[in-house]
């Protein structure tokens, strides 16, 4: 059997953005920059995302079969002038419908819309001044984020069903999406099998008739009137040796513009009481009429180089598309919509953050830098050297340094944060280090201490929460700063703080919560074990102090994430581990291979070592996460290592701050020999005698999150094991496990798993500062390039958006920013 032509889906078709950039390029004397990444390729494109839409329409294919071969860009001005003009002249003959012989589709009545909205009323109104939608249904869509009449107009379907090609009943195929439009001979409600109430009809057109089901809507057959005209879209099956619609869309043919039936239908995302046919209606009225009504924010020049169609168009393709490809072309630029401004916004925070008060310019100290790498037991990497380099150049600069340095665990960033430590102080200011958890605080403690002080044991007089390092012409002071403090200690600290007796402190996050005064602050290192947002860098500035910031993370970030997340920093990358470094063996068991975990892990403890056990990820709750983690402990302790449960320690994220530094110190002391935690827990410390980390359920993690574990173990000399337990892996999850056992580098498993899982899963858990993204996806590299290069040349233009062009989207972007602020508290 054939199929009928897809009327509809050809008719609809667009050549009008590609017009466009032809003009534009003529208009710019066929120098091919028209478009970003030449002509070519854009034309290659645009035919690949056309091309579904072409095949019946002989003309057309030619057309774009001509446009395919054409290799624009070695052409001569001249013959590119010829080329132009002549595409052109095709594309005005194959304009319209009539043109191809096509019949206009007599299905779509263009009617105005109806006035459904009151007088007075913008896009920021409630949509309950839109008719037809009451406070209880208002509350409904407020769940899905639905409040204004903007928020309608973006609130974009998950997803379309094909319902473009009409057949005539004769044709129609098992197992497709299809649509008829047929006479309803008869309609009636019925019960079937067990008490099933449901609306049964006949229906057909001149080539036949089919059977029609719709389950539990007896309803409908009231509304089904006999020979009135119906169009119904969906999979067709077999019951009973007969063709049969089971609950299809359907839509009447009198009543208006087809919303449901024969075309592309949006499907939206769904809550509980909101009724999908109703949604559509009151999406599609409040398209029709807001959406031409939209002014287009990006200015008209943009928009053209780059090819994007207007606002207005894109929202309603968006929600009601002519076609598979105009679907496309409206998502690529509300795509790039999201991206621009969430460029914008990042590089006005950099901004921000660069031209709030002056910051201190430090002297290079070459000489002080040198003895310092000299005396350390080892060479830097050339990725360490590197950052260095990048960090001291900031530091040199009269404006606050906004510096991440990213780096895997054990890379060596601590060294490198400690030579800027020692600039600083060399320059006559203080420097703030902080940590997460006052366990890590510690641990930077000690290990700047050591550096400092480079071979000169022992460390000088000490006190618990202060040090000096007599290494050097002048010793060096460098505080513990943490909350278990005796109150008499702190207020000492504090003081010596304060009057500049201390160079360096060293403690948690809270440091720079807390009231403590320093007398001339010059840098602060934020270890932020990918925990230290955007609003504590704001909260810092607000403070009224500009020191440098060097923020370090563990986490591998894919580019496109840090430019999100991180955009407002500048990023050095130590990418390389140093010489002779392990790695850590890696095997992925399944269930029934768990005895052989259990029987590994206590000879690894028998020779001295000690090991890691991570629950099961549990989505519900931290509480439901702990009794399920407080059960497993006592499983381990009873059933699977009775000799060891006095050495065993359990971690959730349900116990107090100061218990789950208790049970972290006494594992790293080796008071214990086993440490079960779950994967919300910080376990961010240094145990080098640490060998194996077994992690249960790990296919329910994401490879990141997974490389984070393994990095836990392999810190000391000895050889380091990391197992995969998984109990029923799919094939998908078998595969991320394969890869774990190969691959070791963090960026690649970032990619992959940026690729795999999308931003929001990324870290594991839930990120505040990840923006809402609807339409665009963070593994779109190409865009988000694309539109942080157009955010930094606007701002270079036109820095603060003052130029008339840009002022409906300053209006845009100070909106987003709103919203950004909301999102944020309510977190
Ligand atoms: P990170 O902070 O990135 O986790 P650290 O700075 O703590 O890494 O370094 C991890 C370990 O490697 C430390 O014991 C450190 O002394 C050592 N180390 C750092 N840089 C080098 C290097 N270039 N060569 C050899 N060992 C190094
Ligand atoms: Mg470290």
């Amino acid at each position: 059997m054939t199929k009928a032509p897809p009327q509809g889906s050809g008719f609809n078709f667009q050549w009008e953005p590609l017009r466009k950039i032809l003009e534009l390029e003529r208009s710019k004397g066929y120098g091919d920059t028209a478009v970003i990444g030449g002509l070519d390729s854009y034309l290659r494109r645009w035919v690949s995302e056309a091309a579904s839409e072409m095949r019946s329409l002989t003309g057309q294919r030619a057309v774009a079969s001509k446009l395919m071969k054409c290799n624009y860009a070695s052409l001569s001005r001249g013959k590119r002038q010829e080329w132009l003009e002549r595409t052109l002249s095709w594309l005005a003959q194959i304009d319209g419908p009539a043109a191809e012989g096509q019949k206009p589709r007599t299905l779509t009545k263009r009617q105005s819309p109806r006035p459904p909205h009151e007088p007075g009323r913008d896009l920021s109104s409630a949509i309950t001044s839109i008719k037809g939608i009451s406070s209880a249904l208002a509350s409904k869509f407020q769940k899905l984020g639905v409040e204004t009449i903007r928020d309608l107009l973006y609130f974009f379907p998950r997803r379309h069903n094909d319902f473009a090609h009409i057949v005539p009943v004769a044709e129609l195929e098992l197992g497709e999406y299809q649509t008829i439009v047929a006479t309803v001979w008869e309609a009636s409600a019925k019960i079937i099998g067990k008490n099933m109430p449901c609306t049964e009809a006949i229906v057909g057109d001149e080539t036949g008739n089919v059977r029609v089901v719709w389950f539990r809507n007896p309803y409908l057959a009231k509304t089904l009137k006999v020979n009135q005209k119906v169009v119904i879209s969906g999979r067709v099956n077999i019951f009973k040796g007969q063709m049969v619609f089971e609950s299809p869309e359907y839509e009447l043919l009198e009543s208006q513009e087809l919303i449901h039936t024969g075309r592309l239908v949006p499907v939206y995302p769904s809550t509980e009481g909101l009724n999908l046919r109703r949604v559509r209606r009151l999406v599609k009225d409040t398209v029709d009429y807001w959406a031409p009504r939209l002014q287009d924010f990006l200015p008209q020049s943009l928009r053209s180089r780059l090819g994007l169609v207007e606002l207005s168009q894109a929202i309603q393709q968006a929600h009601y598309p002519d076609s598979e490809a105009m679907k496309n072309t409206a998502r690529r630029r509300l795509a790039f919509d999201e991206l621009f401004l969430m460029q914008l916004g990042v590089m006005e925070r950099k901004r921000q953050w660069h031209e709030g008060q002056q910051s201190h310019s430090f002297k290079a100290e070459h000489q002080i830098i040198q003895t310092f790498i000299d005396s350390l037991p080892f060479t830097l990497t050339g990725a360490q050297s590197r950052s260095l380099k990048e960090i001291v150049a900031d530091l040199e600069q009269p404006r606050p340094m906004g510096r991440l340095l990213q780096g895997e665990v054990g890379s060596g960033k601590t060294v490198v944060a400690t030579t800027a430590l020692l600039l600083t102080v060399a320059n006559g200011f203080q420097a703030a280090f902080m940590a997460p958890t006052e366990i890590l605080a510690e641990q930077h403690f000690k290990t700047v201490c050591q550096l400092l002080g480079g071979n000169n044991q022992p460390l000088g007089e000490e006190k618990p929460f202060w040090t000096y390092v007599s290494s050097w012409s002048q010793p060096l002071v460098v505080g513990l700063l943490v909350g278990s403090l005796k109150k008499k200690d702190k207020e000492e600290l504090h003081r010596r703080i304060a009057n500049g007796a201390v160079d360096i402190v060293i403690g948690t996050h809270a440091l720079i919560q807390e009231e403590v005064d320093f007398q001339r602050l010059g840098l602060v290192v934020v270890d932020e074990q990918h925990r230290f947002g955007v609003m504590q860098r704001a909260a810092l500035r607000e403070k009224g102090i500009s020191p440098h910031l060097l923020v370090m993370t563990a986490t591998p970030i894919p580019r496109t994430l840090a430019l999100t997340l991180y955009g407002d920093l500048d990023i050095s990358v130590i990418d390389e581990l140093p010489p002779g470094r392990q790695r850590v063996t890696t095997k992925s068991l399944v269930s029934h291979e768990r005895g052989r975990a259990y029987r590994f892990i206590p000879k690894e403890i028998a020779r001295g070592h000690q090991a890691f056990i991570i629950c099961p990820l549990i989505d519900e709750s931290e509480a439901v996460e702990a009794r399920a983690a407080n059960q497993e402990y006592k499983r381990l302790c009873q059933q699977v290592f009775p000799d060891l449960k006095e050495r065993m320690g359990l971690l959730h994220g349900r116990m107090k701050p100061q218990e789950k530094e208790k049970v972290m110190r006494r594992f790293r002391k080796g008071e214990l020999d086993i440490l079960v935690a779950t994967p919300v827990v910080e376990v961010g410390i240094d145990v080098p005698n640490a060998t194996v980390m077994l992690v249960e359920g790990a296919d329910r993690f994401g490879l990141s999150q997974l490389h984070q574990f393994r990095g836990r173990v392999g810190r000391g000399s000895e050889k380091s094991y990391c197992i995969l337990l998984a109990d029923y892996p799919s094939e998908e999850a078998q595969e991320r496990m394969a890869l774990m056992e190969r691959v070791h580098d963090g960026f690649l498993l970032a990619e992959e798993d940026l690729k795999l899982r999308g931003p929001g899963e990324f870290f594991g858990t839930r990120q505040s500062g990840i923006p809402d993204l609807r339409m665009a996806r963070l593994s779109d590299v190409a865009l988000l390039e694309l539109a942080r290069k157009e955010a930094e040349g606007l701002l270079q233009s036109d820095p603060d958006l003052k130029q008339p062009q840009h002022n409906l989207l300053a209006q845009e972007l100070a909106r987003e920013k709103e919203k950004r602020v909301v999102v944020a508290e309510s977190n």
